[in-house]
């Protein structure tokens, strides 16, 4: 079955497939960090569904939780009426969201994906300002609908004005923090202020606390500070892209609490719908300047996504699994950076909480920077696929990131005991030895 079945998609469907095609299992049963192939192995998932899995599969809150809608005989489908279900899930989130931000907040669901919910917050923040323009930044990942795909990299008719992330000034490798995001800000307020660059007034800007797809790039947390005082002075609104940074994968219930910011949009998927599709924005009330009847959307309502959802923000809040997240992926970065000595193949280390990439350089060739400054050794996307393939066949999962596919991810479930974490990085450990030889 399990041979047949890969044949067949692969004929069938197209190689448009991302995280498939390098991975060739046929999921038929799973459990928290464990998924079990059709052909009868069992792997540790640390690729979560992009994150989205914070309890891990199926988890016995989550199960319950849609169980008990079935079971009540609730419509599953009612586009945006109320229901107790809705009731419930908006209740449990906005007891999760940070006080000063929750206290004066709207929500809007949108439509099933992390994408339709970036819309959304453009379109918010377009009505409210009147405003056209946005902000994104260079690494950025926000989905594959028209806006978002423009505001990822992506070439579509939306005008969006690139900010440079401060992982690009990271320059000698390892060392860039604090300057580069000095710099990275400095740049962003020229772009903003010389008439020559070019920039009109934008309505928004949108970030990542932690760029995920971007290879796992947290923002230090000054440099989102003066981002936030940047569009302050600027009447532009600033928008947390929290669908993956999201309940707890950092180490806080939000990544924006590291920092402190207080955004004006947050756009929030994946976890929240505790592993079926469920995307929100949450803002500020004085954005709410829609039109009523301004947003539409058939499968924005997901009954069973909504109580799913609220059992797992309940579970993570109520088991402080964020402080978990925290403490966990410290000992995975510390371990990870002592595998450096060993590894020359490991370039760097990041991540927040249990949102880890490690990147993978060819540390024998030429870098590509000038002779004065020493620079990184360059990414390494042939070694990083063969890591991947090496975990893969000792049974752990793990996904590539980056603009060169060179960073390992890690996003395990927040579940995760101190013994898989062990395990974890063990295997990641032998494939690498294995990648190297
Ligand atoms: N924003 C971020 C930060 C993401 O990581 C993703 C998905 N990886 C998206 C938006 C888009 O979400 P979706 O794939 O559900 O459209």
């Amino acid at each position: 079955a399990h041979e047949g079945i890969l044949r067949r998609q692969a004929q069938r469907e197209s190689a448009a497939r991302t995280y498939a095609r390098s991975l060739p299992i046929v999921p038929v049963r799973a459990r928290g960090l464990t998924i079990e192939g059709a052909d009868g192995r069992r792997y540790l998932d640390c690729l979560s569904g992009a994150g989205t899995l914070a309890l891990g599969h199926n988890h016995p809150v989550v199960l319950e939780a849609i169980r008990k809608v079935i079971d009540s005989g609730a419509p599953l489908h009612v586009l945006d009426l109320a229901t107790p279900v809705k009731d419930a899930f908006t209740t449990e989130l906005f007891a999760t969201l940070p006080r000063e931000f929750a206290d004066n907040a709207r929500i809007q669901f949108c439509g099933p994906a992390g994408t339709d919910a970036v819309e959304a917050a453009f379109t918010l923040v377009r009505a409210a300002t009147g405003r056209t323009g946005l902000l994104a930044f260079t690494g950025a990942y926000h989905g594959m609908t028209a806006g978002a795909l423009a505001a990822s990299g992506g070439a579509t008719d939306v005008q969006v004005t690139r900010l440079p992330f401060p992982q690009e000034y990271r320059c000698p490798f390892g060392v860039g923090g604090e300057r580069g995001a000095e710099i990275a800000a400095h740049w962003s307020e020229h772009l903003l202020d010389d008439p020559k660059a070019g920039v009109p007034a934008p309505a928004g800007m949108i970030v990542e606390p932690v760029q995920g797809e971007g290879g796992v790039n947290p923002a230090p947390d000054n440099w989102l500070r003066r981002m936030r005082e940047i569009t302050a002075e600027r009447g532009i609104a600033l928008i947390a892209d929290e669908v993956q940074t999201g309940v707890g994968r950092t180490g806080a219930f939000w990544a924006v609490e590291h920092s402190g910011v207080v955004p004006d949009v947050m756009v929030l998927s994946k976890a929240i719908g505790g592993s079926l599709p469920l995307a929100v924005i949450v803002y500020r009330s004085e954005l709410d300047l829609w039109q009523p009847g301004a947003h539409a959307g058939t499968f924005r309502g997901n009954q069973l996504a909504m109580a799913a959802g609220a059992a797992t923000l309940k579970y993570v809040r109520e088991n402080r699994l964020a402080e978990r997240a925290a403490a966990l992926g410290d000992r995975m970065l510390a371990r990870l950076q002592e595998l450096r000595r060993d590894h020359p193949g490991i370039g760097d280390v990041r991540g927040r909480g249990l949102m880890i990439g490690v990147e993978l350089v060819d540390p024998e060739a030429a870098p590509a920077g000038r002779s004065d400054r020493p620079t990184a050794p360059p990414p390494d996307p042939a070694l990083a696929a063969l890591v991947q393939q090496e975990c893969l066949s000792r049974g752990l999962i793990v996904e590539l990131g980056g603009r060169h596919s060179a960073v390992v991810r890690l996003l395990p479930p927040l579940t995760l005991t101190d013994e898989q974490a062990t395990a974890v990085v063990d295997r990641l450990a032998d494939a690498l030895s294995a990648a190297e030889r």
